[in-house]
């Protein structure tokens, strides 16, 4: 049901508008956290000033920023519609990689050189702006700064990659002077991976990204926030009298504004973004060494490239084990298991088995490490039709606010992309008089775009295909 300026009531239940019940177990959270199902209170607060939807990175984050830098004065709840932080950020690779030169291209391509350099320069703030948090905070995360190894295996690639980075050296941005690309004979012994016909590396972090949302949430609870897990919210509709009536099926409560900071599931309360952020799932596992073996050490984080070209994100763990998700070439083709999907309680079928053996055929002298994959699951990423994230205030909807369609890649955007929103929300300041990207805002424009495109033409799957797995 339309309502004027409020929101289209998604029916629980159905495919993509709400979480599965039950996704399957996930490394990271195997620990539960005592807060995960936390509730601030028995009942739903009557009224809340802010109100965002999802207890992700988006949403805690978001509710951090106007805790610490809004006013004071305002209530803000979170209401989860499962467990705290158990979306894609409690289930995904971990990898907090800026891009540097991999989109950033086809950014300047279509927007110009500054607006592709922008997002660059964006990601590789956040990333410092967590490294600063974590330490001030001293959040237990197992955060790292590192190298990250980029790897192509395949000779065409390989040429078409190095292009590409010379292109951003030729622009001349800054920040590429953190970048290395490597040709020769000697590729495979500079990043260890068998077959590899160049690889390159800049600045990038790795961390527990359960551990870090849930440290926020506590603070968050200290400083008076009420969280609501286990509340989905399944409908924002306009007050007469002013603000929204937002309904979840435990009862309603009043909202001054609302943050949308549900991800992939976003359309299911603002249906005219079905075709901008469509839930795609991707896969990810832990792989592990039997005891007592002691595996060729890696301290770079990568992402590789095989031969056939399927890509593999790769984060090493200080405890021997290793992270590693991607193969979206292997399931591309089967389209009814990743894409418009959010069952993250199955794997995806086609894709399940691609890591067991991966160490051995992939990084030298890990052949008789005994190597497997001890752990396995699915996420659910909100992929944008145009591959940048929609954030601002959601066009003819006033007093309503977005921050989701991150792709696999939202770990170095939305830190500051919330402290930017915050500051929208809580101060009145205009997209335009915040540090984001261009690109990043949402508008009428973009909406209209994915709507009247086809499937084919958006970054998702179309020809400038993005992979169902960016990180
Ligand atoms: C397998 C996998 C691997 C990935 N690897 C990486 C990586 O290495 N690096 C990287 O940068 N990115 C990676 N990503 C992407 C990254 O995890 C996301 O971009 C990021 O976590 C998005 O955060 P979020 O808060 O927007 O979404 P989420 O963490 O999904 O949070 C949204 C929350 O909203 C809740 N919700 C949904 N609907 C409602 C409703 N109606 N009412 C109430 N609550 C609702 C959900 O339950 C969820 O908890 C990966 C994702 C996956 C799935």
């Amino acid at each position: 049901m339309a309502i004027s300026n409020g929101t289209t009531a998604p029916t629980a239940g159905t495919s993509k508008c709400l979480p599965t019940h039950t996704p399957g177990e996930c490394f990271w959270q195997t620990a539960r956290d005592e807060l995960s199902d936390h509730r601030s209170t028995e009942q739903l607060p009557e009224h809340s000033d802010i109100v965002i939807i999802g207890a992700g990175y988006a949403g805690v984050s978001a509710a951090y920023h106007l805790v610490k830098d809004g006013d004071a004065s305002k209530s803000i709840a979170i209401l989860e519609a499962r467990g705290a932080c158990s979306g894609a950020t409690g289930r995904n690779g971990g990898h907090c990689r800026p891009d540097f030169y991999g989109h950033i291209l086809t950014y300047m391509d279509r927007a110009g050189d500054r607006a592709g350099a922008e997002i660059a320069e964006f990601e590789i703030a956040n990333l410092r702006a967590l490294k600063k948090i974590i330490e001030q905070e001293k959040i237990d995360c197992d955060f790292t700064l590192a190298r990250s190894v980029d790897v192509w295996c395949n000779e065409e690639s390989a040429k078409k990659a190095k292009v590409v980075y010379d292109r951003m050296v030729a622009a001349d941005f800054e920040y590429m002077e953190d970048a290395v690309f490597y040709t020769g004979e000697q590729v495979e012994g500079i990043c260890g991976v068998k077959g590899a016909k160049a690889c390159a590396s800049f600045t990038a972090g790795t961390m527990w990204p359960f551990k870090f949302i849930m440290h926020l949430v506590k603070d968050l609870l200290a400083a008076g926030v009420n969280l609501q897990t286990h509340t989905p919210v399944t409908s924002i509709t306009s007050d007469p009298q002013g603000g929204f009536i937002v309904e979840t099926p435990r009862g309603k409560m009043h909202a001054g504004n609302v943050i949308h900071a549900n991800n992939a599931y976003v359309s299911g309360l603002l249906p005219e973004y079905a075709k901008n952020i469509i839930p795609c799932k991707g896969i990810c596992c832990r792989i592990t060494v039997p005891e007592g073996v002691t595996p060729p050490l890696l301290n770079n984080s990568y992402i590789n490239r095989a031969e056939d070209n399927t890509l593999s994100y790769f984060v090493p763990r200080a405890d021997g084990s290793i992270i590693v998700g991607g193969a979206a070439n292997v399931f591309r083709p089967h389209k009814s298991q990743w894409y418009d999907n959010v069952d993250d309680s199955v794997l995806i079928d086609s894709a399940k088995d691609y890591y067991d053996n991966y160490m051995q055929r992939t990084y030298r002298g890990w052949e008789e490490t005994g190597a497997k994959v001890d752990k396995i699951w699915t996420g659910v990423m909100g992929y944008s039709y145009d591959s940048n994230p929609h954030i601002g205030h959601v066009p003819q909807k006033e007093g309503q606010f977005i921050l989701a369609g991150f792709n696999g890649h939202g770990m170095p955007v939305i830190w500051l992309a919330a402290k930017e929103l915050a500051k929208m929300v809580s101060k009145g300041v205009s997209f335009e008089d915040t540090t984001m990207p261009r690109l990043f805002q949402t508008s009428q424009f973009r909406i209209d775009r994915a709507q009247a495109g086809r499937e084919e033409d958006g970054d998702i799957i179309g020809t400038g295909s993005f992979a169902a797995t960016r990180p």
